[in-house]
């Protein structure tokens, strides 16, 4: 049996299926429709800070995908 192709739904709730987290290009898309809801990715850093009570590190931004990093 070939497990390859199991189908993932597009993390952008457009219910596409894809192999990725994504389809192509709709992580940008999202990304956009985020930027252009709250004013631009200052705003939403704004936002997000508030949220979480901290300074987002942009330290920490470089290699942010798919792994969990450990202390
Ligand atoms: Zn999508």
């Amino acid at each position: 049996m070939e497990r390859d192709l199991q189908p993932n739904h597009c993390a952008c709730g457009c219910g596409g299926a894809c192999r990725d987290k994504w389809l192509p290009g709709h992580d940008q898309r999202l990304r956009a429709a985020i930027e252009n809801e709250v004013g631009g990715l200052v705003e939403l850093r704004r936002i997000v800070e508030e949220l979480l009570h901290r300074r987002i590190d942009l330290k920490q931004t470089t290699n942010n995908r798919g792994h969990h990093r450990q202390h």
